[in-house]
């Protein structure tokens, strides 16, 4: 099979599955799908040098965050002084392995790994360098960068500071102040990220197929087009390796599974206990729900809010969502095809912030370890609530927007054929509209 590589400047929508023509050099601003209006790619001068200086500065910013002390609790002549990851230390001596390295990741792995792998990616293009392992590296940016949780992190540490203010005096460390830093820096260098460009500095083709007529299918990993032959025989993207399929492989199933797994794991984040405080020989064990209750009293009202938000309503929506994605996917239904991509977006963009509560849990644990006068423990459903959002995230992942389309254009390609037009599957082939806003 004789394969030819092009520059096409093309490239699919991942949401819909319409294909689109870019403009090079064309003007800056953000462009997005006029089908869909899924964002595609931004085009900003200067992006390689701001996204680069922005990096570094999170990289000495992650030094600091993990050096020097995060934040302290004063009670009377006692305090306790905490770093980032002393939550994590003291979960791994009560065996509390699981929760352990879900925090670990989410707050320290991930967003290391995404600093330094923005370096490695950025650097090359900036110095007109070849590194070895280039591929690699820039396809599993995507995969940590959502992993990363700081943001949520942080407001954990806003809820613990309101929380605790009334039983002791808390002392914000340096590290508390350079990490709220990082967040907003790693957020303005991850704006500034034009993908499509370091892939097209890897590899300069993003268009392989066969013969000029074949129908091209988008590779979700570095947007390059592949011929329908190459991706029917199973061939990897010829670019990043990666394995491209026309569709998300049993989708349907997979989203499902793991939706039933969420609801079973949700019982116990329930009903077993999240926070287990000592206070002078005296325990006392807090569900979520009962946690809420206790928060409603006096002038912490709004913090009741935010963990109901986060930890009951969150979670809940988002699996009654999915399972409403699902359910319209498997009924092949054709209704307002927008408003349920909107549902969509919004369960991928509230997924991760139901980790609020589990990270308070964490945060509580490194603070408050006064000995017989008061000691705080991670409960089991904390673990089971962590397991929660990580499985609602995984089945977000696993659904594939473009069945919602699929539906539809099978439809019209239906009702065209019935009159006649033999373009049938034309409009998924042909070029969709791109928007721009700057
Ligand atoms: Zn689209
Ligand atoms: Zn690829």
């Amino acid at each position: 099979m004789q394969i030819t590589a092009s520059r096409q400047n093309r490239l699919e929508c991942h949401e819909c599955g319409r294909l689109h023509q870019v403009a090079s050099g064309a003007e800056a601003g953000r462009y997005h799908c006029g089908n869909c209006n899924h964002h595609l790619y931004s085009e900003q001068p200067a992006w390689l040098s701001r996204a680069l200086a922005f990096t570094f500065t999170g990289l000495v910013l992650f030094v600091v965050s993990n050096v020097f002390p995060f934040m302290a609790l004063e009670l009377g002549s006692f305090s306790q002084q905490t770093t980032l990851l002393s939550g994590v230390q003291l979960l791994l001596d009560n065996n509390q392995f699981g929760l352990a390295l879900l925090v670990l990741g989410t707050i320290f792995l991930f967003p290391l790994m995404e600093l330094v792998f923005l370096a490695y990616v950025l650097l090359p293009p900036a110095l007109e360098i070849r590194v070895s392992g280039y591929r690699s590296v820039l396809s599993w940016l995507g995969l940590v960068s959502k992993w990363n949780m700081m943001e949520v992190f942080l407001l954990a540490v806003l809820v613990s500071a309101v929380k605790l203010r009334e039983m002791a005096d808390i002392v914000p460390g340096i590290a508390l102040y350079s990490y709220f830093s990082l967040v907003f820096i790693l957020v303005l260098a991850k704006g500034q990220l034009n993908r499509r460009e370091l892939w097209s500095f890897y590899q300069s083709d993003d268009c392989f197929r066969t013969n000029a007529d074949e129908k091209l299918v988008g590779c979700s990993q570095c947007q390059a087009l592949i011929g329908e032959a190459l991706v029917q025989k199973n061939l990897p993207c010829p670019r990043c390796l990666q394995k491209v399929q026309h569709r998300v492989p049993h989708s349907l199933q997979k989203t499902a599974a793991l939706l039933l797994a969420a609801v079973v794991f949700y019982i116990p984040a329930n009903t077993l206990p999240i926070m287990i405080t000592t206070s002078l020989g005296q325990t006392q064990a807090d569900t979520i729900l009962s946690g809420v209750l206790y928060l409603l009293h006096g002038d912490t009202w709004p913090l009741a809010v935010i963990v109901f938000v986060a930890s009951m309503l969150v979670p809940v929506s988002k699996i009654l969502i999915l399972f409403y994605l699902w359910w319209t996917v498997v009924r092949q239904s054709i209704k307002s095809p927008m408003q349920r991509m909107k549902l969509y977006r919004l369960t991928e963009f509230v997924g991760h912030w139901s980790m609020v509560d589990v990270y308070v849990v964490i945060l509580m644990v490194a603070l408050v370890q006064f000995g017989v006068l008061a000691n705080v423990e991670a409960g089991d459903a904390a673990f089971a609530f962590g397991g929660v959002v990580v499985l609602t995230m995984l089945a977000a992942a696993s659904f594939d927007p473009r069945l919602i389309w699929d539906a539809l254009d099978q439809s019209e390609a239906g009702g065209k054929d019935k009159i006649g037009n033999a373009e049938g599957d034309g409009k998924r082939d042909g070029q969709g509209n791109l928007g721009h806003s700057g």
